[in-house]
């Protein structure tokens, strides 16, 4: 396995980064205010190819890999992770939910304007009452003649209110449990499909997250997303990819919170001497980077395999729960080395340490990916 990047890989690196620290930098906090972002950004991520990554250029993506796409979620995470978390969700969930089951009507419809930053995604499987044990859903989606009747709600969707279309998992067939879930396309703006409340949040203030609501909500037959009763299977396929790019999300999230402790530690003097001198701050910021490294390795072997067409379910679910758990700690050492100043908002350190939670509970919380792993390393 070659763990060098390429040429053409560290220039991408550098220019996702000028673009963070230009674009994003300026605005993090605002924004974290404001509990949003002005959607004009997506159009800047789009000129970059960030809303379409790791898509076919026929479906108006960029075509690279996955382990490019690791670089470019490290680089925002590393500014801005709510920025991040957006980009991550619809890029790895919704746009690709399309890409790896819509028909080729669907991918030109959907996949084509989301891939280009002209449309913003939700993706809806989550509910108020099933979140780790998604499969036990209650929305349900019934066949009248051409026509979904969808009923029911979805919690904790990011872009619930601003996205232009959602890709939603329902029941259709109760008794075939899971394999009884199909998945469907909506687009705002159709009857009996609204948003919900807005959540506010502790982190990642800045990609919106609220319910969706579905009540008696008719789409028609073709709108229906992969094989009818496949939804649910699909979308286990759909978060194998996604928590890849939510470990490169924590291994940039990590590493920003890293720079800033070790610039910090460097221009802060007590007792009459830089803290970054003192053995404890500086064993603190060298177990950081070892463990970010080895996070960083192991996202980009399971990206690695992905793009070798391997199945990933083990690698991606141990690179989430290691990245994510490690990100935490940086986040936390990074507000301890700030002192004081790792506790108010003028510092970086106080959003890293709020933001980076989210990154062991979204799209599977570190004791689902360690019941994921069981189940591949401990099968009897
Ligand atoms: C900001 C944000 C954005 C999100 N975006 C989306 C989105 O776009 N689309 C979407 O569908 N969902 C989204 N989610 C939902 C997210 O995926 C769920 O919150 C997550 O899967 C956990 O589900 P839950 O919140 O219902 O927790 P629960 O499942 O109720 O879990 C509560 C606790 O119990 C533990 N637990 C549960 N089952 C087990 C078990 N078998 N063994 C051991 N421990 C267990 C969990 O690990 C957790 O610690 C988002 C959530 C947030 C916070």
């Amino acid at each position: 396995m070659n763990l060098t990047l390429s040429s053409d890989q560290e220039l991408l690196r550098s220019s996702v980064r000028e673009f963070a620290e230009s674009e994003l930098r300026p605005h993090v906090m605002e924004w974290d205010e404001a509990q949003g972002f002005p959607r004009e950004l997506l159009a800047a991520c789009a000129d970059l190819g960030l809303m379409g990554i790791q898509f076919p250029e026929q479906w108006g993506g960029a075509g690279m890999s996955a382990i490019d796409y690791c670089l470019c979620l490290e680089e925002i995470a590393r500014v801005d992770p709510s920025v991040a978390l957006s980009v991550a969700a619809d890029n790895g969930m919704r746009t690709a939910h399309i890409f790896m089951f819509g028909t080729e009507e669907q991918r030109q419809m959907y996949l084509v304007p989301l891939a280009k930053g002209e449309k913003l995604a939700a993706w809806g499987l989550t509910e108020s009452s099933s979140g780790s044990d998604a499969a036990a859903m209650r929305t349900t989606a019934v066949r009248e003649g051409d026509e979904w009747v969808i009923n029911g709600s979805k919690q904790f969707i990011t872009h619930g209110q601003t996205g232009d279309l959602i890709v939603v998992t329902a029941v259709t067939n109760r008794a075939k449990g899971n394999r009884g879930i199909s998945a469907f396309i909506v687009e705002k703006g159709t009857p009996g499909f609204r948003a919900g409340k807005k959540e506010n949040k502790l982190g990642m203030r800045a990609s919106e997250t609220s319910e969706v609501i579905f009540d008696n909500c008719r789409v028609p037959a073709n709108q229906l997303l992969g094989v009818e009763g496949q939804g649910f299977i699909n979308a286990l396929q759909v978060l194998d990819a996604g928590r890849i790019g939510i470990a490169a999300l924590a291994v940039g999230l990590a590493q920003g919170a890293y720079d800033a402790a070790r610039s910090y530690a460097f221009v802060r003097t007590q007792f009459g001497q830089p803290i970054g001198t003192f053995q404890s701050i500086r064993a603190k910021l060298v177990d950081n980077a070892v463990r970010i490294e080895a996070a960083r390795l192991l996202t980009y072997r399971a990206a690695a395999m992905k793009d070798e067409g391997e199945r990933t379910t083990l690698e991606a679910a141990m690179a989430k729960l290691y990245s994510s758990e490690i990100a935490v700690r940086a986040a936390e050492d990074g507000v301890q080395i700030h002192g004081g100043y790792g506790f108010i908002k003028d510092y970086p350190a106080e959003k890293y340490f709020r933001d980076v939670k989210l990154t062991t509970i979204g799209e599977g919380t570190s004791e689902i990916q360690r019941l994921v792993i069981a189940r591949q390393l401990l099968a009897s």
